[in-house]
């Protein structure tokens, strides 16, 4: 960050009282390298997995070797929530993204957003300006969804300046535009930091607990979006306003699509096979 910019920055989002908060360990760098070494304090949410037991211990091993100091962990076991929300026609709820094929984690899902909640309403007391996950998950991440449901609700009590990244993906971008209302005009481009982060990455590599694409490539530029709302005196989008937002391209089979294909087509395919044998046995009786 340059010297000037940095000044603005200082003296607008009063960095030396701003905190990052992400869902898992790598979220930090994938989006927030850029102010990582200038915010006060980097909270992550989220460690260990009933799902994978080695991925708790992984992530500790990776934070004990982290070269920054002003890194915290809340220590809690994420959710573990795969598959279960519609991206396409998405309906959010008070504590993340509705997860209506996946009833049997629903419940972990939203008792990890009164934890999280109980948690961080501790740490931000205070804060100038919280850095966080952005309404749509960035690339479409249902505990990303829910760590800005958190911040946001703790907003209206604590007061605090937010935020997010504009990242988003094909998986995330109809959750996006239901939410383009929530971003104002005040956006900040900074350079990111790829030397801390690839340093980083590389730990998370070393400790087996990458979660993201091994072939990733930062942008040269983050892009922040500070949030439109009741409660922050930011100015909204004009008619015709352009702003920048990064787009991801992932692999993504929608949950519709997911049924079609496990479910619907070899249901199709097995009465198809019955339907042809009851045919051929009819032919055959009839020339027997
Ligand atoms: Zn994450």
């Amino acid at each position: 960050m340059d010297t000037k910019f940095r000044a603005v920055m200082m003296d607008k989002y009063e960095l030396g009282k701003s905190i990052i908060i992400v869902a898992h360990p790598d979220d930090e760098i994938l989006w927030f390298s850029s102010v990582m070494e200038q915010v006060n304090k980097i909270i992550i949410c989220f460690l260990g997995s009933l799902r994978k037991p080695d991925l708790g211990p992984s992530r500790k091993a990776a934070l004990d070797r982290y070269p920054l100091l002003n890194v915290t962990c809340l220590d809690i076991n994420q959710s573990d929530i795969f598959g279960g929300a519609n991206w396409i026609n998405p309906t959010l709820t008070d504590y993340g993204i509705a997860v209506p094929n996946r009833p049997d984690s629903a419940s972990i899902y939203r008792n990890n957003y009164f934890e999280v909640r109980q948690r961080l309403a501790q740490e931000l007391l205070g804060v100038s300006t919280v850095f966080s996950h952005n309404p749509w998950g960035e690339y479409g991440n249902k505990e990303h969804v829910q760590i800005y449901r958190v911040v946001k609700d703790l907003q209206r009590e604590l007061n605090f300046k937010l935020l997010f990244p504009s990242y988003f993906s094909n998986k995330s971008s109809s959750l996006m535009l239901q939410n383009i209302d929530r971003v104002g005009s005040d956006t900040i481009v900074l350079k990111t930091d790829i030397v801390l982060a690839t340093q980083i990455k590389k730990i998370y590599q070393e400790c087996n607990c990458w979660t993201w694409y091994n072939n990733w490539e930062w942008l040269s530029e983050d892009t922040f979006i500070r949030e439109q709302g009741r409660e922050d005196a930011c100015v909204p989008l004009k008619e015709f306003e352009v702003f920048p937002l990064n787009f991801i391209q992932i692999s993504f089979v929608s949950t519709e699509k997911r049924v079609f294909k496990n479910k619907l087509v070899p249901a199709i395919t097995e009465r198809l096979t019955y339907i042809i044998k009851k045919i051929v046995t009819y032919f055959r009786t009839k020339t027997n």
